[in-house]
């Protein structure tokens, strides 16, 4: 797996679509992304923290009950026992050691729901580093206690009033403050998205999970590895040891309220290529190529654009990328809680479904599931939009 190549595109996809002021940053950055994960003491440390800090390796556990219940062997990467509660965390402490090393004090991030800002404030106040957090007004006001607990861990988060004040909104602010603070500040972005070396440096601090998986397995096959895709970096994650291999991979988008209502979050299975946040990838969009609004219940997977790498493993027939609705969601959401004693994040409830829905046809299979993060965050939210 030699891709991206030294433009970092993925087949026709990546890329660096920057501004000219920002060009010279993502140089430096690939530079010193390569050389820091080529060395052995930054990898240690980095490992170390994992151990220590996040709690790796996550368990992989074999969901008995759900298995007998609908005929497929299922097992769950256990992403959601991780420090923070998801698999952002394994990226934000890369990003954070990378940023210490090139002698960048203070760190900025982009957030929607505010998963990715408090995975970067832990990493922040870990290893000691001023940290600013852009987060649209919108969000702001819907995920309240994200925004406290950015702050309980010492992270300012600003407030983002442009556009649609959402996830894509503060991607562009957190860029714009970037181009004019590079010099003593790195960008933690959260998913395997954005221009080169992004997507590239994103899917090395995740691809832990699917080396921890190839280990735990221990040479036992499996027929499928499924995963959600948001951005896709725990999918990325856990698939990339086992692209190309006999391992069937199966991405889950957010189908929404359905394909058909327009109002989905399904850019790989549903939309078309085109440039977004320093990237040329599949992305929903108009007649007229303007960028639409994602839908999701789950806030994780309420992005209209996916990484680059993805859109070549579309096009390249390495993984399959399908999609499933709210509704969908939320019913495997409760049945992972009854069954399992696991309470799942929708996000990764959406992987579950997709497993539910096909279980006739994976009768008898081994199908690991990457469970991405934890529901706590997203309990008061099912509550209320059940009407409990
Ligand atoms: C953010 C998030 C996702 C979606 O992001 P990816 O980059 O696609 O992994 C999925 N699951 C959880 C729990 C998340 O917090």
């Amino acid at each position: 797996m030699t891709l991206p190549d030294s433009g970092g595109r993925f087949g026709e996809y990546g890329g660096r679509f920057a501004p000219e002021t920002l060009m010279d940053t993502l140089t430096e950055l690939e530079k010193a992304f390569l050389e820091a994960w080529a060395d052995p003491d930054f990898k240690s440390e980095y490992h170390r923290l994992l151990a220590d800090f996040v709690g790796r390796p996550s368990p992989l556990f074999a969901a008995d009950r759900l298995s007998d219940r609908i005929g497929v062997r299922v097992l769950f990467k256990r992403e959601d026992l991780n420090h923070t509660g998801a698999h952002k965390i394994n990226n934000t402490i890369g990003q954070a050691l990378l940023a210490q090393r090139m002698g960048k004090p203070r760190i900025i991030a982009e957030t929607g729901a505010g998963q990715h800002g408090v995975a970067t404030a832990t990493a922040a106040a870990l290893l000691g580093m001023r940290c600013q957090v852009y987060m649209g007004s919108k969000d702001i006001a819907r995920q309240a206690l994200n925004v406290y607990r950015m702050e309980l861990l010492g992270t300012e988060v600003i407030p983002v009033t442009t556009g649609a004040r959402t996830l894509k909104d503060a991607v562009s602010e957190a860029m714009r403050d970037w181009v004019a603070s590079a010099g003593d500040t790195h960008y933690i972005i959260g998913s395997v998205v954005g221009p080169h070396p992004f997507p590239l440096s994103v899917r090395e601090f995740q691809k832990v999970i699917g080396e921890e998986l190839e280990e735990q397995l221990a040479g036992t096959p499996v027929d499928l590895i499924v995963a959600c895709v948001g951005g896709g970096s725990n999918a990325i994650g856990i698939f990339f040891p086992f692209i190309g291999t006999e391992v069937e991979l199966v991405g889950v988008e957010a189908g929404g309220e359905g394909i058909e209502s327009g109002r989905h979050g399904a850019s790989l299975s549903h939309g078309r290529p085109g440039v977004l946040h320093g990237a040329h990838t599949y992305l929903l969009q108009d007649e007229e190529g303007q960028v639409l609004e994602a839908h999701s219940a789950s806030a994780g997977l309420d992005y209209p654009g996916v990484g680059p790498e993805h859109a070549y493993f579309k096009d390249a027939g390495l993984v399959r990328y399908e999609s499933v609705t709210d509704v969908e969601a939320l019913e495997a959401f409760h049945l992972v809680g009854e069954l399992e004693g696991i309470i799942p994040a929708l996000e990764s409830a959406h992987a579950v479904a997709w497993v539910v829905r096909e279980a006739k046809v994976l009768a008898g299979k081994t199908v690991v599931i990457n469970m991405s993060g934890r529901g706590d965050k997203d309990v008061e939210q099912i509550r209320e939009m059940e009407g409990g």
